[in-house]
């Protein structure tokens, strides 16, 4: 029988670490999912590395991976299937089916139901009825009431926050709205409203102020989680403050799902539909897939590790605690840095010598125009540091890149810096080299395949030709023709003959070209805009140089792009260039 591994992405929570393995305990014991093994990507013990050795110990070279996720977000969507690929790498030849998520589904609901009628009936700890000394005598009678089946005037009278972890992926808040909703359907309560306690809105205090202006009086705090945890237990603290500031409203916590029989009813059955090949995800609503507004960085971009508050040091850091000598961070008496170009995009045009470092690091400290789909190979104990500061905040000033650099490096670790293209290329890497070095901490640079090369190549030019250009400048074009600040001479470009590639110029283009024109370049020198190169999303504009401004804003060329300029974009083969 195909094995089964229940994968967790772990938790500070003592507790919440033995209710998964009381679950796991609990699948094994009706003995219907074949073999099962319990672990997580990261944080606590097992780590999932364990779990997936001990199946494969056993025999199984086939196996259900399960996450044990209540909705599909960062965790389910990316870590879990990332964190499986390490595995099959580790063991070949082992393939997985991938389970859905549990919810939403009718078990949850009654779970939920029945958690917020024992906060009801006040037969739960006597710590979630928070506020109101009256109260007091509500839970100390509580215990004859636990039994009583509650009057239909109790739920009437009750209103539910159902809370749920809060995500980046849109997706994944509308699952817990809809969770929101299938919880007050037939149920009899007097409304039920989402909210969440991390990363987006309406946040705890809100959703409960929003119940108090509804004319709530009882409020239960439903979490929808499936253990204990570091969240959930911050639930609790925010209600409690809530309550406190409103003495005259009874709010109580109920408690998360926890193990329970509803929850491997809903493992198995999880588990036949993968076996079954019957795995049904909504994609039509996926920030990966679809353009949300104010998620444009999402779609179509790999999935990248996140910040969550649940995380250690606020960054994201597989496999923390799992003790398996995999952890390289305190291991190195003389930390490092190498400031590593990327290359232009896809994952297979860094340099072999950049790929080596990146294999040994301990910290990566990423770009946006990185190659992604690099940290998908990293190792799980590898510390990922996003200097874009996912999903949208203001980006990290370069000194405290340089300052992380410097600290990860003096803390023994070996520190990559990966940037996209070459690093010395309007990368700023020099800065961070010269940071290091003053530092005391040793730095290399490891060169990259530059954009301003890579991308006209990939759309077929090349940037010099036999006979048609003996030279090429690369120019950066964030600082449009005029501006105090710039240092570019325009008028020696526009009298040059050779091949002019512009960076960041998609803002500028249309001046520059101006500009060119003015000093003495042929209105109809051809120039080619190649936005994405080397990516799924890669495509290429021909324009003359009187209309690139134009024809480039029509098209919606947007970054990054380069435009390369003169006689040899007239050689473009026609590959790439749809
Ligand atoms: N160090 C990088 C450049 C950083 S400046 C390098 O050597 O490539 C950022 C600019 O690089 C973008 O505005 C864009 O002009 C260019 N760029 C980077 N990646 C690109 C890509 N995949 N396709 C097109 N242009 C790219």
């Amino acid at each position: 029988m195909t094995g089964l591994v229940i994968v967790g992405h772990g938790t500070r929570s003592a507790a919440g670490v033995d209710q998964f393995a009381a679950l796991v305990e609990r699948v094994r014991r009706r003995g219907d999912t074949g073999d099962v093994e319990g672990g997580f990507i990261e944080l606590s013990r097992p780590p999932l590395t364990d779990a997936v050795g001990a199946l494969v110990a056993r025999g199984h070279r086939a196996l259900v991976a399960l996450p044990l996720v209540l909705t599909a977000a960062g965790h389910g969507k990316g870590d879990i299937p990332a964190a499986m690929a390490r595995e099959q790498e580790r063991h070949p030849g082992l393939s997985y089916r991938y389970g859905r998520p549990l919810g939403p589904h009718p078990l949850l609901h009654d779970a939920l139901e029945q958690r917020i009628d024992a906060a009801l009936a006040g037969a739960d700890r006597a710590d979630t009825v928070l506020a109101g000394a009256d109260r007091a005598d509500a839970v100390l009678s509580g215990a004859d009431r636990a039994d009583a089946v509650l009057s239909g005037a109790d739920r009437a009278d009750t209103w539910v926050a159902l809370i749920g972890r809060g995500s980046t992926d849109p997706d994944a808040n509308a699952e817990v709205a809809k969770v929101a909703r299938l919880l007050w359907e037939g149920r009899g309560y007097a409304g039920v409203e989402p909210g969440f306690v991390s990363l987006a809105q309406p946040s705890v205090p809100a959703v409960l102020e929003r119940l108090r202006r509804l004319g709530a009086r009882r409020i239960v705090v439903a979490p929808y989680f499936l253990f204990a945890g570091v969240l959930p237990d911050r639930i609790v603290a925010q209600s409690a403050e809530f309550a406190a500031a409103h003495p005259d409203l009874d709010v109580r916590v109920a408690e998360v799902i926890g193990d329970c029989d509803a929850l491997a009813d809903l493992v198995r059955e999880r588990y036949a539909e993968a076996l079954g090949g019957d795995i049904r995800m909504n994609c039509d609503t996926c920030a990966y897939r679809v353009l949300m507004p104010g998620f444009a960085d999402k779609v179509g971009r790999p999935q990248r590790p996140h910040d969550h508050p649940d995380d250690p040091v606020g960054h994201h850091h597989h496999g923390h605690d799992h003790g398996h000598g995999q952890h390289h961070d305190q291991h190195h008496e003389h930390g490092s840095v190498a400031v590593v170009g990327g290359g232009p995009g896809p994952d297979d045009l860094i340099t072999v010598r950049g790929k080596a470092l990146l294999d040994a690091a301990d910290v990566v400290v990423v770009d946006r125009l990185a190659p992604q789909g690099l940290l998908a190979g990293l190792r799980p104990d590898v510390l990922v540091v996003d200097a874009a500061k996912v999903p949208r905040g203001p980006s990290m000033a370069q000194e405290a890149i340089n300052a992380a650099l410097v600290s990860h490096a003096r803390a023994g670790r070996r520190v990559v810096r990966l940037k996209g293209g070459d690093p010395y290329v309007f990368g700023r890497g020099h800065e961070e080299v010269q940071a290091c070095a003053a530092a005391g901490v040793p730095v290399t640079v490891v060169p990259g395949v530059s954009s301003a090369i890579a991308a006209p190549a990939l759309a077929g030019v090349p940037v010099t030709h036999r006979g048609v250009a003996h030279d090429v400048t690369v120019v950066s074009g964030h600082l449009p023709p005029g501006h105090p600040d710039s240092l570019v001479d325009w008028a020696a470009l526009a009298r040059a003959r050779g091949t002019v590639v512009l960076l960041m110029a998609v803002d500028t283009i249309a001046k520059i070209a101006a500009v060119l024109i003015e000093h003495g370049r042929a209105p109809e020198t051809p120039v080619l805009a190649v936005q994405d190169a080397g990516l799924p999303g890669q495509r290429s504009v021909p324009a003359r140089l009187d209309e690139i401004g134009a024809l480039a804003a029509r098209e919606g060329i947007g970054p990054p792009a380069v435009f390369v300029l003169g006689p040899v974009v007239a050689l473009a083969t026609t590959g790439r260039t749809d």
